[in-house]
């Protein structure tokens, strides 16, 4: 096993009635964070994620496992593998399963992959989210949650982004793809009255994520004594938000429906890289080789989100500090990575389009 849960913080939403909520990419990261987080809480959740290899694929499946070891009644959890887009599929479970609320997560995510191969965002994110949002009109659901990104600020002038923000200007096809599913959203919203929220989130890390994403790296790294990459002078600082505040936000988001909106899931705060390797290193234990490079052209020195709306709207505040985050994440590696021996380097793991930033 990959490590399990327990220092995520449960019961951080208040618990409105029973309800049985389809998460896609319930295998992944932040849609299993989210489907173990509704299952404790004592709503039933139907899982459906196409298990693909864009980063070591042992790692969702050995959420999924914890996830029906954790639940084995029948009818608490039920998980189909397959693809968003497969008609078949998808009709047969919203047939059967029925669910009243959407938490759409599945997506392939990572900004550079999308670069060198598009087409298979716009299949997942694009054509994915569409058809989840055909056959949640077609079948009466109440209330469709998905996941954005703060990438859709990438062209943005501004370093701290407000939901007022115009994100005309998307600078990835990922990020491109983030922004169509904002509109579409808002066409469904239109045109058959579905409540849709969407969810930009910050840089999420924590216990289970993503290999292919700083943070993860970074502490794979410093404990294993292999050298890591600063990008400038360390000065450049971006907001990180700690998974349990993100599936605080989710869940908030899935018990209080609206007509259609848009939220800021992210810290509120900035950390410089500088900080961030200083906090690695004191919770590893151990000193990191650095190696400077040149800032990356195209990077903006400072992001930070602005999350006065979903504090408004939603009653959503992060209560982790960067500090107890990267604290409890080292914690979590070290139970599951370094005590169990396993060998993790993304990359040499990580499949094809996995060697992402
Ligand atoms: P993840 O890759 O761990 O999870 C996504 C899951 O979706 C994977 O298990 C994958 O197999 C599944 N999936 C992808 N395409 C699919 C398809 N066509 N059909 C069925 N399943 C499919 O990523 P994550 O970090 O957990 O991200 C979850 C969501 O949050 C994504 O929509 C992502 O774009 C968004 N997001 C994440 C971050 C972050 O920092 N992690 C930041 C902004 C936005």
């Amino acid at each position: 096993e990959i490590g399990t849960d327990d220092d995520i913080e449960t019961a951080v939403a208040p618990h409105v009635g029973y309800k049985k909520v389809l998460v896609t990419g319930g295998a992944g990261f932040i849609g299993s964070h989210v489907a173990q987080f509704l299952l404790a809480r004592g709503d039933d959740v139907v899982i459906v994620d196409e298990m693909n290899d864009y980063y070591d694929v042992r790692i969702k499946e050995s959420n999924l496992r914890l996830i029906k070891e954790t639940y084995p009644e029948e009818g608490r959890v039920s998980i189909y593998r397959g693809d968003i887009c497969d008609e078949e599929l998808m009709e047969t479970i919203f047939e059967k399963e029925q669910p009243k609320w959407v938490c759409h997560m599945a997506a392939r995510a990572g900004v550079r992959p999308s670069i060198q191969d598009p087409f298979v965002y716009i299949h997942s994110n694009i054509k994915g989210t569409t058809h989840l949002m055909e056959l949640s009109h077609k079948y009466g659901v109440e209330n469709f949650v998905f996941a954005s990104s703060s990438s859709v600020y990438g062209g943005s002038k501004s370093t701290f982004f407000s939901e007022e923000e115009n994100v005309d200007n998307p600078v990835s096809p990922y990020a491109a793809s983030k922004k169509a599913c904002e509109l579409l959203a808002y066409t469904y919203h239109h045109l058959y009255q579905l409540n849709i929220t969407g969810l930009r989130f910050f840089t999420v890390y924590g216990p289970r994520g993503r290999p292919d994403m700083a943070p993860f790296k970074f502490i794979d790294r410093v404990s294993r004594g292999v050298e890591i990459q600063q990008f400038g002078d360390g000065s450049s600082s971006r907001d990180y938000t700690y998974i349990s505040d993100i599936v605080d936000g989710v869940v908030r988001s899935i018990d209080r429906p609206h007509k259609y909106e848009v939220f800021n899931l992210g810290k509120g705060a900035g950390t410089s890289l500088k900080e961030f390797i200083g906090l690695v290193q004191k919770h590893v234990g151990k000193k990191a080789t650095i190696k400077i490079m040149p800032d990356q052209p195209g990077d903006v020195p400072y992001t930070c989100a602005d999350v006065t709306k979903a504090y408004q709207m939603l009653g959503y505040k992060s209560k982790i500090s960067f500090e107890e985050g990267i604290r409890r994440t080292v914690e979590w590696y070290k139970d599951a990575y370094v005590k169990k021996e396993i060998e993790v380097c993304p990359e040499t793991q990580a499949n094809g389009l996995g060697r992402a930033p």
